[in-house]
């Protein structure tokens, strides 16, 4: 296809496939060539998982791309925890306005605040727990990263104490070879190899941990991709223009600022607010190992999160219905935009434009 639109090839070097694991020489050969193959790459993708940094190879590789002197900010750190948390959330915002439609469309007699609320509230019971175990994973991420030790890693041949599982042929250690290459591309500034050692695992913690969490991390979830996921709620509005002249002008306003501020403003909070109940939960009970107690975190996760979506969803409609005027209403909006801006560390981009005048 890219030959066809006239495009460059695009090559990728998968290690798990272009490392030969099974040839001992092979796979020392391809070990020592990887710091090769990542210099003539322009980008390293890195998804990660809780494993990843437990594992001698993944931390080999970060230890390459600075050997070889590449900004860690070109690295594509992709958690898998957070695309499942930006797939949950989309499922669970599009599940919610499919309902919305039904209720509006075959049951207009049920179109009110509180089954709307029902709704709401089992769209998040459905989809709690899997956002709660993204948002640990990633919390995860941030501790693995302040406490990495490449000693800590593991690596299959000191594993199974250098014998080969099946035939108990000798394997050579791996560890070896990395720690050695480590000493050897450090060698003016570290005198020995615990201190090379050290020096990376310092470069891992400082450096490399800014700049990963300012892209990867539960509680700096950006802005634009929970705007993203949002965005059900502004077709919906897009949906409502399209039956203009069907419904009095004033209600139709009414209906597509509401879902636009819905899609922009309040949903995009509440998730946020959500992040940081979850986080700040957990660390505080310590995240349960025991199932039962894990459920009933969750479980205090889950009626969290039902009261704060009711709460911030329904305001608009209550002060609505309850006050002559539209002042609360348009009050209440700006109360979230202020709040969305301290959530999304919007303060310090508003600073910016301010000093660039
Ligand atoms: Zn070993």
């Amino acid at each position: 296809m890219r030959a066809a639109l006239g495009l460059q090839k695009c090559m990728l070097f998968v290690d798990k496939f272009c490392v030969d694991q099974a040839d001992s020489k092979r796979k020392e050969a391809g070990i020592l060539g990887l710091a090769g193959f990542l210099e003539c790459s322009e980008k390293l993708v890195v998804c990660w998982s809780p494993k990843y940094f437990t594992r001698l190879w993944c931390a080999y590789e970060i230890a390459s791309w600075f050997f070889l002197q590449k900004p860690a900010s070109v690295i594509i750190f992709r958690p898998l925890a957070q695309e499942v948390m930006t797939l949950l959330i989309l499922l669970s915002v599009s599940l919610f306005c499919m309902s919305l439609d039904i209720l509006r469309i075959g049951f207009p007699h049920l179109h009110t605040l509180s089954i709307r609320s029902c709704f709401g509230i089992a769209v998040v019971i459905l989809f709690q727990r899997g956002v709660t175990q993204a948002i640990r994973s990633l919390v995860l991420l941030e501790e693995q990263l302040a406490n990495f030790s490449i000693k800590q890693t593991k690596c299959y041949c000191c594993t199974h104490d250098h014998k080969n599982p099946d035939n108990g042929e000798v394997i050579p250690c791996d560890r070896k070879l990395v720690y050695a290459t480590l000493r050897e591309w450090q060698e003016p500034m570290c005198q020995s190899q615990d201190e090379a050692l050290s020096f990376f695992d310092n470069y891992v913690q400082t450096s490399f941990a800014t700049s990963v969490l300012d892209r990867a991390s539960a509680l700096r979830y950006p802005y634009t991709q929970l705007l993203f996921v949002t965005q059900p709620m502004s077709w919906r509005a897009a949906d409502l223009l399209a039956a203009y002249g069907s419904m009095p002008l004033g209600d139709l306003a009414w209906w597509v600022a509401s879902y636009l501020g819905l899609g922009f403003l309040i949903l995009p909070g509440f998730y946020k607010l959500l992040f940081h109940v979850v986080a700040h939960a957990d660390r505080l009970s310590g995240i349960p190992s025991n199932v039962f107690k894990d459920w009933l975190v969750s479980i205090g996760h889950m009626i969290c999160g039902i009261v704060l979506l009711i709460l911030m969803t329904s305001a608009p409609d209550v002060l609505a219905q309850k006050c002559a005027t539209s002042t609360p209403v348009i009050a209440y909006y700006i109360g979230i935009a202020i709040l969305d801006l301290s959530l999304f560390d919007g303060w310090r981009a508003v600073g910016c434009l301010y000093r660039k005048r």
